[in-house]
């Protein structure tokens, strides 16, 4: 049975890769390392929990000694590196956590993973899985394709951007076996509240405002992720070692677009009055460093290994919404507690 790792594996798409894996490869054993920061939760995988492929490992990526026993204790062929601090506004008030875990914890599972292969990495991959947002922003026109230059706004993409150059420098330096993907917006079930998806549908539920920054102009792409889940899949068994592959939706909207379309889809599921939601939006102070627009040219992934996505937006949104209005409770054991007070201090 091969032994795989997948960090972040209680977050949102960690999870969606981790129960991909789980169910669709018997001869996989799935070790899913989590911190269980905020972010991370075990409701998320609940229903694969008992599998007799899959085990938990709750642990810190920053924590070299743990990080060098677990790959020594349990043999990782693969690795599939998901855990991240992720959410760009809290990259703005604490940088330096986005430097310990997308750094330095990604370059704690580059050491290990040399350590224990060096001598033979035949058949070993490691897969780092990264952001569009690496690229900066985008004018007007064009897309980001897998040359274009790295030109990071925030800490948060900074700290992607410096992992992927730490994934790609052991790549050439070390002749690690690596394959590295830059995916746009995803969206589905089980995406932590704070991101604008489901924050604006939690919100639209409790009548509360749904904050636009600035004039709501900025576009990004939006890809469901269980078809990101699918291409991580493919990438992981037939991506090219050493290659990079954007993932993207061609699913481009605008903020306040999107916010629009999701106010009429969720008066028409909660019976509401058309335009009762819309009158919720609230724009408020734009976010520093804010970029534009993200858009991303998919077409390597589509040509070499026959990716697109299999969902529509509109059947994508709808399928969230209607997973988030059957899941009240995942709802709202997030959005008391410790995360309401984050909330409150936001806006
Ligand atoms: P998430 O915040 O939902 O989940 C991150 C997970 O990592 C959580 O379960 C958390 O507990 C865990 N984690 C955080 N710090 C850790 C640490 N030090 N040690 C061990 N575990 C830790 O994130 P996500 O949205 O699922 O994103 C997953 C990956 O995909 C990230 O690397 C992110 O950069 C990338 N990505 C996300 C998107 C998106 O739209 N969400 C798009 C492209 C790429």
């Amino acid at each position: 049975m091969k032994s795989i790792l997948i960090t972040g594996g209680a977050g949102f798409i960690g999870s969606h890769v981790v129960r991909r894996f789980v169910q669709n490869y018997p001869n996989y054993h799935v070790y899913n390392l989590d911190a269980l920061t905020y972010a991370g939760n075990l409701e998320n995988i609940k229903d694969i929990e008992n599998e007799s492929n899959y085990t938990f490992l709750k642990g810190d990526i920053v924590d070299e000694v743990f990080i060098n026993e677990i790959f020594e204790k349990y043999q990782f062929e693969g690795v599939l590196h998901l855990a991240a601090e992720s959410h760009v506004d809290r990259s703005i008030t604490d940088p330096l956590a986005f430097v310990k875990t997308n750094i330095i914890g990604t370059v704690n599972l580059l050491n290990a993973f040399k350590k224990l292969w060096k001598d033979n990495f035949d058949g070993k991959r490691f897969y780092h899985i990264s952001t569009d947002e690496v690229y900066g922003s985008l004018g007007e026109t064009g897309l980001f394709t897998e040359t274009t230059p790295y030109d990071p706004n925030s800490p948060y993409s900074a700290s992607k951007a410096s992992s992927d150059h730490f994934v790609r420098a052991y790549g050439e330096t070390y002749g690690l076996p690596y394959v590295l993907t830059n995916c746009s917006n995803n969206y589905g079930p089980f995406h932590f509240p704070e991101k604008l998806i489901p924050l604006f549908i939690n919100n639209i539920i409790n009548k509360k405002p749904l904050p636009v920054y600035g004039d709501g102009n900025y576009t990004r792409d939006w890809l469901f992720v269980k078809d990101h889940a699918v291409a991580i899949d493919l990438v992981f068994h037939k991506g090219k070692n050493h290659e990079t592959y954007n993932i993207g939706g061609f699913n481009e909207w605008k903020n306040i677009d999107l916010v629009r379309l999701l106010c009429e889809k969720m008066d028409e599921k909660l019976g509401r009055p058309e335009g009762e939601s819309a009158k919720l939006i609230t724009f408020v102070k734009d976010r520093p460093g804010h970029d534009l627009r993200y858009a991303i040219d998919a077409s390597k992934i589509n040509a070499e290994l026959g990716w697109k996505p299999s969902v529509t937006f509109e059947e994508g949104l709808k399928q969230t919404i209607d997973w988030y209005l059957d899941n009240t409770q995942w709802l709202n054991n997030i959005t008391s507690g410790e995360y309401a007070k984050y909330y409150e201090k936001q806006y």
